[in-house]
Formats: structure tokens, sequence, C-alpha cells
């Protein structure tokens, strides 16, 4: 609902290109039709509410190219809505945006409704070789309820490997159903952190982003994505934002920063390891009574910036549709890593960017602990498949069909030359810096030997599309993979061989 007295026009959503205003004055107002949010996102003062955005989808769902359909349900029983937008006969380069994967991060779910409500409106908004889709609402169920978590109590960006859960299961359907070029996952950080105001600073940027940086991704792919995050900070300044590449960690001088992780439990590394461009966005949120009532509508600024670049930017187009369809046809990778990490390889020093609580004055705090390269420590020879034991084959068979991941049971025993790895310890500490170690699992492999793989183990062949993905998912000697997650636990005893086998002579 609008609050009384807050802007003396506002417009309803209309379907098409037609659009109703309804002027409602302060003195007597109307009751707003549960579909209103303001004309102008740079007045609004609350999020967009799953109602008042299911009401949107509805009526501009069938208008200016615009289909709007119903991609999963959640555990309360709430759509998680799916919207795809084109106008040209061919649009060649495909686009998803998904946002509120966090229930309580809400500017990107609000910048995509107000982008697709300039599609409906002026449909010549959306450029003819732009094929758009939108997923503006992954957790209606931890929106509504304001937790990042869904109603389930999962962090659905930690659910990228297992996809258990329906919000992410239909993410990943999308994805591999249209197979975009370029996707963004929209997220929010809290601006002004204890830690911050204690040094008397606040966060410096508006807005922050970081593009997809696995070492099995294409080379091309990532400078590509690195490209479009260097570029972004000059039209956020423009806008009158402050960007900076997103980065996560501790506060300098002294503590250790690095760019977003490269593991593939978020949705960032998650979609990209179908190929395509994929990045993250965070905006700044301030959270408390001292948040000014334009923090939201200044963070859906900053965000549209951003999104409407990706899909009027045609400069580096061409060239980016020929990285992704290049990066898909790879053949598989000759090494897999295991062990890799940020570092800041030639000791340069950063002058990191923050806000002066007592001057209001940007400080540039010179640091040598920002990570900025990914290093590989440790690659082993990619295998040519990887094999599961009967005893975890259930449970594997589900991880690699919600990732279409191609495989076989074998119906017959089959000696194949394979490398068993032992578990020597799962690591139980969480590490506050990093958010990570809690499930690191250390492992050692055996040299490679004949070993008989018995009838009901599963056979996953390293080759296609998918090999990528199947290294990422199944490599055991990868520092974080399945074990960490509960169902998968008791799959791995500390001094035990672990059910998966690197196969080397299939
Ligand atoms: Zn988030």
């Amino acid at each position: 609902m609008l609050r009384r007295g807050v802007a003396a026009a506002v417009a309803v959503i209309a379907a098409a290109a037609v659009t109703a205003i309804a002027t409602v004055s302060a003195a007597a107002p109307a009751p707003a039709p549960a579909t209103a949010f303001p004309e102008d996102h740079r007045t609004l003062t609350r999020t967009i509410s799953y109602a008042e955005m299911e009401a949107f989808l509805k009526r501009v769902d069938g208008t200016a190219g615009i289909e709007v359909t119903a991609e999963g349900r959640t555990a309360e029983g709430r759509t998680i809505y799916l919207v795809h937008a084109s106008r040209g006969k061919n649009p060649s380069f495909r686009v998803l945006f998904y946002a509120q994967q966090h229930g309580d991060e809400v500017a990107g779910k609000d910048a995509a409704l107000y982008l697709l409500r300039e599609i409906a409106r002026r449909p010549e908004r959306l450029p003819d070789g732009i094929d758009l889709w939108i997923l503006p609402m992954m957790n209606p169920d931890g929106a509504e309820r304001g937790t990042r978590r869904n109603a389930a109590g999962a962090d659905l960006n930690r659910d990228h490997i297992l996809l258990e859960q329906p919000e992410t299961q239909a993410l990943h359907r999308v994805v591999r159903r249209v197979r975009p070029h370029l996707a963004v996952d929209c997220h929010e950080f809290t601006r002004d952190s204890e830690e911050r105001s204690k040094r008397g600073w606040i966060a410096w940027p508006q807005i922050t982003m970081d593009g997809l940086n696995n070492p099995l991704f294409d080379p091309a792919v990532v400078a590509a994505a690195e490209r479009w995050v260097r570029e972004s900070e000059a039209p956020e300044a423009a806008a009158g934002h402050s960007f900076l590449r997103y980065s996560v960690g501790g506060l300098p001088p002294d503590e250790e920063q690095r760019h977003s992780a490269p593991d593939i439990d978020g949705g960032l590394n998650a979609v990209g390891m179908y190929g395509g461009l994929s990045f993250i966005i965070e905006a700044a949120v301030r959270r408390g009574p001292d948040a000014p009532p334009d923090d939201l509508a200044k963070r859906v600024d900053a965000y549209l910036v951003l999104l409407r670049r990706f899909l009027d930017e045609t400069g580096h187009r061409a060239q980016d549709l020929a990285a992704v369809e290049a990066s898909r046809r790879r053949p598989p990778p000759r090494f897999v890593p295991t062990n890799y990490l940020w570092v800041n390889p030639d000791f340069t020093i950063t002058e990191f960017p923050a806000l002066e609580l007592a001057t209001g004055r940007t400080v540039r705090i010179p640091t040598a602990n920002m990570m900025t390269k990914l290093a590989v420590k440790t690659a082993l020879p990619a295998p040519r498949g990887y094999a599961i034991e009967p005893r975890a084959a259930a449970d594997y068979a589900l991880v690699l069909e919600r990732h279409g991941i191609p495989f076989e049971t074998l119906a017959a025993p089959k000696t194949v030359g394979a490398q068993r790895c032992d578990l020597l310890r799962l690591e139980e500490q969480f590490d506050d810096l990093y958010s990570r170690y809690e499930g690191r699992q250390i492992v050692q492999c055996r040299p490679a030997a004949a070993q008989e793989l018995p009838a009901g183990a599963l056979w996953v062949p390293l080759d296609g599309e998918a090999a990528v993905r199947a290294a990422l998912v199944l490599e055991p000697a990868a520092l974080y993979g399945v074990y960490q997650y509960p169902r998968f636990r008791r799959h791995a005893v500390t001094g035990e061989a672990l059910p998966i086998v690197r196969v080397t002579v299939p």
C-alpha cells in the first residue's frame, strides 16, 4: 500500500503502453490499488511486496512481448515467477536477471520490476537483439518474512551444488533451458558495519559488482566479465553513485580483502558453470533508524544504471557472444584445479576508499592486503570421468540430474583404472574472515590402479558441454564439495575412501 501523503501523484501500473494516472491528493487519499508503486523509482520508500509484484506481473503478461510464467512453487505455496521479454524476430543475446535469493535484499528486484515497467510502456526500450529473462523474486517466502533464508531455513545462495530447494532448482532449470549469455545475481550488503564505524568510517560504495572467477572457467569469458566491471564505474559516477569492484573480507589496512569467492556454491559461479558471463551485484543498504528515507530509492537507481547497461551497451556484444559460444564448445579441461586462492601477486598497494564519518569526506586507505588475482596452487590432471559407488549412488544421481550432468548406471561390474581418495579430515571450524573453512575437505588421492566398479555404480564421463560442471561438482580433491552438507556427510568418513573415484582408464 502507498503511504499517505508521500507523493501528490502516483501512477497505477497499467497494461501495455497505456498508463492510467490516478491523482491522489494528500487531503482525500483514494485507496491505493494493490498494484501501485511510485511512478518515479527515485521516490520509492519501501520495497515492492510479493502481492504487488504478482498483481503487476499479471497486468503486463501478454503485453509488449512480455510473457509471465510460473517456474516453481515455494514451501509456503508462493509462485516463483519467470518473466520473458523479447521483441525482435531472432534475438541472439540472452540475458537473465535473478534477484532476491536472499529475502531481505530487495533493491535488485525493485529495479528489475521498474525496468520491466519501462519495457511494458515503451517496448523499444528492449533492444531487438536481446532475449530478456527475469526471475524477479527468487525467494518470496523469505521476502515476506524479511529474512535472508527461505521458509525451510535454507540459504539459497549456498544451495547451488546440491540444489535441494525448489527456488534454486527453478533457477537452474531456467539456466539450462535458456542458456543465458549473460546472467546477473542481485544482492545487497549492510553498509554500516560495527567494525567500520569503530574506525570512524562508513562504507564508500553505493553499489558493487564482480564477475565469475573460478579457474575452470574460460579465461576469455572471465576477462570479458572483468571488463564489464571496470567499465561500470564511469556510468555509475555520472548518475551520482559510487561504485567499486565487489570485495569481501576484513578492513584495510591490516586485514585481508578479496574479490568474490571462486567457489560454485554461490549463484554467480554456479550459473557461470553453464559457460556464460555471470555477475553478482551488491548494493549497500543502510539499516536502522538513521537510514535516510531515500536509501532504497538510491539503491534502485544505482541498480538500474547497471541493469540497463547490460541491455543497452552494444559495444562489446558481438565479442561477448562469440566468447560465450566458444567457451561452450571448449574441450574438456586438461587439469582440474583443486586448491586456489586470492593473492596479491605483485605486492600492489591499493587505495581503498572509505567515507569518514566525522567529515563526510572520502579518504583513501592504503592497503597491501587487497587480493586482486586468483591463483591456482595445485591442480590434478583431469580424469576421463568419475565413478560413484552404489552406496552413494542415489544421493549423487539426484545432484547430477539437477545439474543436467549426463551419467549412466552400470548394469554389470566393470574394471577401470582409477584413483581412490581418502578423507584425511573435514574441517569443522568456521572462519569468520572467509566465511568459510567449515566443511573444507582435506583428502589424499592414491595412485591409479585397476578397480572393479560394481553394478549399480554411476559413471560420469568428463566430456561434452557438462564437463566443467561435472569436474566442479564431483572432483573429490576439491577443497569444497558436497561433504560440507549434512546429506553427504555420512558418505565422508575420516580415514576412509570417499565414494567417488577418479577414473583414468575407462
Ligand atoms: Zn545476498
